[in-house]
């Protein structure tokens, strides 16, 4: 997990707007040839001129997508960063720059605001992504973090949710169910703590959940190891709101059916047993549960032996025409009509 920073606090006025972005700008350095001009004009200056760009933003809400009882705001920065590139990548485009607009009330530290921008920072470091702007503002109630993302692909490999064919197999990266395993632990903890403050959490064990819903990782290795094997995606997703969900954004967009198998879907070790100590089904954690930001997609037949064996690969069923529907075979045999339960942020609790 990553650190924290010191205790210090100073105070958002003693630096101002132009003061805070001042300090954020000597943080950031430019590193990628196709940064021209980044913080400090009143744009950024890009050359995207081998390829096609593609761009996407994500807004995180303080109380609606994060909770900064248990979500350190190295992660936060870290994650916000993570999860747009997450999206790049799902068009098979390699991250390039970010902006990040935040609005901050003054229950935040100028400290505070370093901690974030180290894990966004981190983010950028990791993937190799050049920080090139962004927006500040104050917020009367709480944390808002919008980071926007561009990345560079040439257009005949950019891969849209469209293209699937119903001889195609469904692939998916890593593991599933492990991001909301994590979450549901952080919950649990937090319930405990809120009636008796004197009980200190204990997550011996559960390091692999907590990393996977605190500091997801973006497939850049898997998009990088389809290029090196010479495969192009019919169509692809990456997994932000559980399985179910992305399977028919795909079978929607390609208009075709699916049938994914059960014992086929990868799930943890730790995810599937913690998911039975507190009775949920680990299927079900994978199908509905969400954030794991691994990468779903179809591939031609011709490439199955390609992926079959790999590790970072599992294939996990097979598209169909669309009037076969869309199906979970279970391990028993029995079928099951998959339903997207993915979280909808506009309906009332
Ligand atoms: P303007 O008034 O033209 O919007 P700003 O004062 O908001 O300019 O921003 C000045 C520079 O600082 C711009 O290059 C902008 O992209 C950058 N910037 C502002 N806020 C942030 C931030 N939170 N993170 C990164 N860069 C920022
Ligand atoms: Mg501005």
């Amino acid at each position: 997990m990553l650190e924290s920073g010191e205790n210090n606090r100073t105070e958002l006025e003693e630096l101002g707007e132009f003061g805070l972005i001042e300090n954020i700008a000597k943080q950031v350095s430019l590193k990628l040839p196709t940064s021209v001009k980044g913080i400090g004009d009143d744009a950024a200056v890009l050359d995207y001129s081998s390829g096609k760009t593609v761009i996407s933003t994500d807004m995180l809400v303080e109380g609606v997508h994060f909770d900064l009882s248990y979500v350190p705001l190295k992660h936060l920065g870290y994650k916000a960063v993570a999860v747009n590139l997450s999206d790049v990548l799902a068009m098979n485009a390699i991250p390039q720059h970010i902006t990040v607009s935040v609005a901050l009330s003054n229950r935040f530290s100028v400290e505070a605001v370093n901690e974030l921008y180290a894990g966004i920072n981190m983010a950028c470091a990791t993937y190799e992504v050049d920080l090139v702007g962004g927006d500040t503002t104050s917020s009367v109630a709480g944390l808002v973090i919008s980071v926007t993302a561009t990345g560079i692909a040439k257009e005949e490999d950019i891969v849209y949710r469209d293209g699937a064919q119903d001889t195609n197999i469904l692939v998916c990266s890593g593991d599933l169910g492990g991001a909301y395993m994590g979450l549901q632990m952080l919950e649990r903890e937090k319930e405990i703590f809120k009636e008796n403050s004197a009980v200190q959490p204990d997550f011996t064990g559960m390091e692999y959940i907590l990393e996977r819903q605190l500091k997801p990782e973006p497939r850049k290795d898997v998009i990088l190891e389809l290029q090196r094997l010479g495969i192009k995606p019919t169509a692809m997703i990456d997994v932000s709101d559980g399985l179910a969900s992305e399977v028919l954004h795909l079978c929607h967009g390609s208009d075709l059916g699916v049938s994914i198998y059960e014992d086929k879907i990868p799930i943890d070790q730790k995810t599937f047993d913690v998911a039975m100590e507190n009775h949920l089904d680990p299927t079900m954690c994978a199908m509905n549960g969400g954030e794991d930001y691994e990468l779903l997609f179809s591939l031609d037949l011709k490439d199955y032996e390609k992926v079959k064996e790999h590790p970072l690969f599992k294939v996990i069923g097979h598209f169909t025409e669309k009037t076969d529907g869309y199906t979970l075979i279970a391990k028993g045999g029995t079928t099951h009509p998959i339903e997207a339960q993915g979280w909808n942020s506009f309906k009332q609790s």
